[in-house]
């Protein structure tokens, strides 16, 4: 049997090594003598440092049966082992050597070491990843609260990057990202945290700042780091970040919470675009409680039956007559009154609820044209519907339109989906499809605010789009701004061209109304026309119309 045992130590991938009560080398195995790069020499005899190194020095100290970790050179080449130690004792107990068994762990370390390392940071730009940067934020907190230094959070967001990754491909938007890391990197110290948290979405911790204007000087060397131009392959592009900053420790506040700050203030950034950065503060918290409330009221509001439509007429330029109108949305808020959509649609869009608000639009809008076409067939007048983007990427919007054309079938071409500018730089292929179904229904698309995106009338061209609408933008800078009223008298001309009807959106005076009807403009909407109004005041003007018509029929025949 001990013949057998010793063949079987000898075969042994593992290294062992049995040395005597003074740590003198007993014997070793062939794996042994390669791990320490031994040659035929006798080792039996010599005291273990000569033969394991520095090895040695580690297995007297509290080495007893316990496992260490060591990286050894073999043939040039660094490995590690896992070295397990157990006491030789005789029968009664006293120490007579020590066993060592090496085995070699370096392929495992690696695996591990890599599953840790993707497991705490970003794979394509090597920052740390969102696990990671909770981590180190939840550390600063701690150490804020316990007397630390205060710190600063930042939240960055790239400007247009999804605009430069569809259109130049992925491959650059990956490069982009990786030169703004580096970039980030390099105007930060080491000891501050980047972290990619995903898209194109960074955050940034700093360590021990002194105060607020630590933390925007910092802002402003990050934001001029990044829009310095990027060379990359076959292109150059510019970009830019919005950047909310938020300062810790808060009272209560935990790391979740102040990523939440930045986040709202690179909200807040995003809109000033003058600034490009923007500092969380009090009143962002009141905002944020605020926007909490609002969000689960208008929840409730669609149950409620709190949502109304107003009706703004859009006249023909020459006979003024009503042929359209636009419904638009309000909210009968029950302690704050009467809401206009800024209030409350960007809520709406963010959340998703505008789904569900926008279904009801279109059947209450519907129902309500049909009353009208039914009601006043003499001046039976079109509709034009608001569409947000959400609601056009929604899959269950053809299902719905389908739905309520079934319910309330207006007139043929009387119905008008309004659609902005965004939509078609979101996905441009997906858009065509969805246009193209609703069109075979019947639908007449209108973009809205035109001029103000980044589209082009040749791009209109391509899409089953009826109707312009020119922004109210352009319309107030007429009287003042010479290139405004150049776009517009463009625009019409253009669109007229390509066959398409002009509204302009947003006629306020007289001078306005004569020099668009002198471009050619056809139909105009406006507060010198008339307000959004209720249903009552449309039928009322409906009725109007009715008896306008009628009686100019009378009196032609
Ligand atoms: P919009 O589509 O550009 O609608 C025109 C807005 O301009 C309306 O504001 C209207 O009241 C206002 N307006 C009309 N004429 C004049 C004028 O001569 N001067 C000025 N200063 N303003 C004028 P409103 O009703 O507050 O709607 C704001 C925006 O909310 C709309 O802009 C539209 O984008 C959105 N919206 C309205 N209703 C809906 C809806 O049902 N669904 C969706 N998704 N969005 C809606
Ligand atoms: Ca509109
Ligand atoms: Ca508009």
């Amino acid at each position: 049997l001990p013949v057998a045992r010793e063949r079987v130590v000898d075969e042994m991938r593992d290294g062992v090594v049995v040395l005597d009560d003074s740590d003198r080398v007993l014997d070793l195995n062939p794996a042994a003598r390669g791990i320490f790069g031994l040659t035929g020499e006798r080792m039996v005899g010599r005291p273990a440092t000569e033969v394991i190194g520095a090895l040695a020095g580690r297995i007297g100290s509290g080495g007893e049966g316990s496992t260490l970790q060591v990286t050894l050179e073999s043939a040039g080449e660094e490995r590690s082992y896992e070295v397990r130690v157990s006491p030789l004792t005789d029968r009664g107990g006293h120490l007579t050597g020590r066993l060592l068994v090496l085995r070699d762990a370096t392929e495992r370390m690696r695996m591990e070491g890599e599953l840790w390392h993707n497991a705490f940071y970003d794979s394509l730009t090597g920052l740390a990843n969102r696990a990671l940067f909770r981590d180190r934020l939840e550390l600063a907190v701690h150490r804020a609260k316990r007397g630390g230094h205060p710190f600063a959070v930042f939240f960055l967001d790239l400007n247009r990057f999804k605009v430069i990754n569809d259109s130049l491909g992925h491959a650059v938007g990956d490069e982009l990202l990786v030169t703004v890391s580096r970039r980030l990197e390099a105007c930060l110290r080491p000891s501050d945290t980047v972290a990619r948290l995903g898209g194109d979405e960074f955050a940034v911790l700093l360590e021990e700042v002194e105060g607020v204007e630590d933390a925007t000087r910092v802002a402003e060397r990050m934001q001029a780091a990044i829009s310095e131009p990027i060379r990359l392959p076959g292109h150059e592009v510019v970009t830019s970040a919005s950047i909310g900053v938020a300062l810790g420790p808060v009272p209560e506040g935990d790391a979740e919470l102040l990523l939440r700050n930045a986040d709202m203030a690179m909200y807040r950034a995003k809109e000033s675009r003058v600034l490009h950065y923007a500092v969380f503060d009090r009143a962002m918290h009141e905002q944020a409680v605020e926007r909490l409330r609002l969000e689960s009221e208008l929840r409730r509001a669609v149950e409620r039956d709190e949502l109304r439509l107003h009706y703004q007429p859009i006249v023909a330029t020459e006979t003024e007559r009503v042929v359209c109108f636009e419904a638009l949305l309000r909210w009968e808020h029950p302690e704050r009154g009467l809401l206009d959509p800024p209030a409350f649609i960007r809520i709406a869009e963010e959340t998703g609820l505008i789904v569900s608000i926008g279904e009801w639009v279109l059947r209450e809008g519907c129902r309500r044209l049909r009353e009208w076409q039914q009601r006043f067939p003499a001046a039976a007048p079109a509709l034009t519907v608001n569409l947000s983007t959400r609601e056009l990427a929604h899959p269950e919007l053809v299902s719905a339109v389908e739905r309520t054309l079934q319910e309330a079938p207006p007139l043929p071409g009387t119905l008008y989906l309004e659609i902005t500018e965004d939509a078609m730089v979101e996905s441009p292929e997906a858009l065509e499809r969805v246009l193209a179904h609703l069109a075979g229904l019947g639908i007449r698309f209108s973009m809205d605010d035109f001029g103000t995106g980044y589209s082009s009338l040749s791009h209109l061209h391509r899409l089953p789009v009826h109707t312009v609408k020119i922004g109210r933008s352009f319309i107030a800078r007429m009287g003042s701004d010479a290139e405004a009223r150049e776009i517009v008298r463009t625009l019409v001309s253009l669109a007229r061209a390509l066959r398409m009807e002009v509204v302009a959106e947003g006629v306020e005076t007289e001078a306005q109304r004569a020099e668009l009807r002198a471009f050619g403009c056809e139909y105009l909407q406006g507060y010198l026309v008339s307000g959004p109004l209720t249903v009552e005041d449309a039928e009322e003007l409906l009725q109007g119309e009715q008896a306008r018509v009628e009686s100019g029929a009378a009196s032609a025949g």
